[in-house]
């Protein structure tokens, strides 16, 4: 069986707007992986006196009965549940955070075009900052924008008006770039044009493309 793959095929020329997404789409979500689905389990065990596995369960069906929710990046609502201290936990392997290869490139290209360009994520603000202090990447957005500012995930289909209000895109004329099927559901519905799902979230996971929307491996195949 073989998948007919959709290749991104961009008119730069169409684009005003820029809108990227960190964990996963600019940055290696294999920090996030790790953390989440190895770190903490381990501290948790250790501090639970349980064994990995069964804080590895116990920590997933927490995890997922939060998911697509603002809650599920909240690591202020994770450290409470936990009794961890998440932002010191994170901000001890930071040297983890990785930046994906051609990023810095494709950001100083969409500046050489004149593009608008704006981090959207979902990330709670903490932890977007431990992030931006490590790569030094905040310096190259016209804006940042968390979810907790407009009050709902991107999942959610009202996120994008609301976030329309704040940044006043184009939506004809906009890009967006995750790697969240679900969030280029939402946005596709409300109406922005130009959608990029990324293939390879991780460094350390295979290659999983779109079947419904263009997929990049690397963002130079958008340059
Ligand atoms: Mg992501």
């Amino acid at each position: 069986m073989s998948l007919k793959l959709l290749k991104p095929r961009i008119n730069w020329d169409e684009i005003q707007t820029v809108m990227l997404d960190m964990d996963g789409t600019l940055l290696d979500k294999h920090f996030d992986d790790y953390f989440w689905e190895e770190h903490v389990p381990e501290i948790y065990a250790k501090e639970n006196n349980i064994n990995f596995w069964d804080a590895y369960d116990e920590l997933m069906a927490k995890y997922k009965s939060q998911e697509g929710t603002l809650k599920w990046t909240d690591i202020n609502f994770w450290s409470k549940e936990l009794r961890l201290d998440l932002v010191e936990m994170k901000s001890r392997i930071n040297h983890l955070i990785q930046v994906h290869p051609y990023v810095i490139d494709f950001l100083m290209f969409c500046k050489r075009n004149c593009k608008k360009i704006y981090l959207v994520t979902n990330a709670h603000s903490k932890t977007l900052a431990i992030k931006m202090a490590h790569t030094e990447i905040d310096a190259h957005f016209d804006k940042i924008v968390c979810s907790e500012e407009i009050g709902i995930a991107k999942e959610e289909p009202e996120f994008w008006p609301r976030l329309e209000k704040k940044l006043n895109f184009d939506k004809n004329k906009s890009l967006l770039v995750d790697d969240n099927e679900q969030v280029l559901n939402t946005a596709d519905t409300y109406g922005i044009k130009h959608l990029i799902f990324v293939a390879k979230s991780s460094s350390k996971k295979p290659v999983v493309y779109s079947k419904k929307y263009p997929s990049i491996i690397f963002f130079k195949e958008l340059m």
